[in-house]
């Protein structure tokens, strides 16, 4: 474990793959800031960030940036791992989309259902910072 943190609950994430599609979000994270799309004709939000609507299949997505905050849907602790136990799960954001994520900063035996948690960028290895989510 190199320059990490000094955090335990920390473990090292691999740099995302950036594409055209995705280019907004990555250079927003960069920024700190966290963007989801909204589709003009049907209004719904979804995650991750695509250009056609997976709701009505309509082109018209906007970029909109998002508090990120949220409740944890479910999650799961690997306990058996080189880097020490840690927890993935759903965060279900106010705006209704629901993310996949890390949690990190946080022991997993202090994650519930329906915990409030709040974004927060990670830095990856060579790439731009990706969110995870730790209670608010
Ligand atoms: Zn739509």
């Amino acid at each position: 474990m190199s320059e990490a943190s000094n955090d335990p609950m920390v473990r090292p994430i691999p740099a995302p793959v950036v594409n055209l599609e995705t280019q907004a979000f990555w250079d927003a994270a960069r920024e700190g800031r966290f963007l989801i799309k909204r589709c003009v004709d049907c209004g719904k939000a979804h995650w991750y960030p695509r250009a056609i609507c997976p709701y009505c299949a309509s082109g018209e997505t906007v970029w909109e940036e998002s508090p990120g905050e949220g409740a944890i849907y479910t999650y799961s602790v690997m306990r058996r791992s080189q880097t020490g136990p840690y927890a993935i799960g759903y965060v279900t954001l106010d705006e209704g989309p629901a993310v996949l994520t890390n949690f990190l900063g946080v022991p997993p035996d202090a994650l519930s259902i329906g915990l409030r948690v709040k974004v927060r960028f990670q830095d990856t290895d060579g790439g731009p910072p990706v969110p995870v989510f730790a209670p608010i």
